[in-house]
């Protein structure tokens, strides 16, 4: 953490290197974009496929087909969710949290796409839908739907407390993998990776730089829209720290379900196809 007593003294430019402007490190521009209104003609033909519940402070899986949309919901009460992703034929190929961090920034919404790991590294969903868009970025500097935390998981709480707890995001996301894919506890638990934060409320202290948390905004009948670029299996936990307006890892809080919805297009959208994995050669230089 920076500290406000550092041990060196600042030499005599330090406010010119200071005072030097930022550069974005990867231009959103270059990237290849979403043709979103193709997207949102399918979606107005589509039907729903398949609904599924993640219960309070516990996970459900869901499969996705490349082409269709699913929809994260809010519905009982302000609740947040871990969302995992993975290629349905290739578990190795998931989510990768940081890269769509430096692609995107910290916080995501539409037009935003979810990239998966190395070496496909390619849009595994892409955001078509956002009922809190509106929020922006709070006088805090915090905002929703973050890739910036990891998900809470009981090592950390045991490092912290000494204490067992089992229906942190990590635990209810392993056992949903597990049960989903017949894996043993430990395999799972492996594949379990950096989240997408639904609808959690987050940001960095600005002067400290910590991450912090507060009191999500969603309320019930809002909802996150994805479009699966490839053949998905999805996993979400619904926090036990349900609104993550006060604690998490622990059966304190307020905690509600979340519903999830699949749903299929009649015809795919004009123009699109499933990206190919990444172009880079793989010879790393040899
Ligand atoms: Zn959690």
């Amino acid at each position: 953490m920076k500290t406000a007593s550092p041990a060196y003294p600042a030499p005599a430019d330090a406010e010119a290197r200071r005072g030097l402007s930022p550069v974005v490190c990867y231009d959103p521009a270059t990237l290849p974009a979403p043709d979103l209104g193709a997207y949102r003609a399918a979606r107005a033909g589509a039907r729903k496929t398949a609904e599924v519940l993640a219960p309070p402070r516990d996970a459900a899986c869901f499969e996705v087909p490349a082409g269709s949309f699913f929809r994260i919901s809010c519905i009982d009460g302000p609740q947040v969710g871990d969302l995992n992703l993975w290629n349905a034929a290739d578990l190795g190929e998931r989510f990768y949290s940081g890269k769509t961090r430096a692609l995107h920034g910290t916080h995501l919404s539409t037009g935003d796409r979810l990239w998966s790991s190395f070496p496909a590294m390619r849009p595994m969903a892409t955001i078509t839908d956002d009922t809190l868009d509106w929020y922006g970025i709070d006088a805090f500097g915090g905002s929703v739907h973050d890739v910036i935390g990891t998900r809470c998981d009981p090592y950390t709480h045991n490092l912290l407390t000494g204490g067992q707890y089992h229906h942190c995001c990590h635990s209810n996301l392993t056992r949903a993998l597990a049960d989903a894919r017949g894996l043993p506890l430990a395999e799972a638990g492996r594949h379990v990776h950096d989240v997408l934060n639904v609808f959690m409320c987050t940001g960095f202290t600005r002067d400290t730089g910590q991450y912090f948390m507060k009191a999500s905004p969603v309320r019930p009948g809002d909802y996150l829209e994805f479009f699966a670029e490839i053949d998905l299996v999805g996993a979400l936990s619904a926090c036990p720290g349900g609104d993550c307006g006060d604690e998490h890892s622990s059966d304190a809080a307020a905690c509600h379900p979340l519903k999830i919805e699949v749903f299929t297009p009649e015809a795919a959208p004009a123009g699109w196809a499933p990206p190919a994995p990444n172009g880079y050669d793989g010879s790393h230089g040899r």
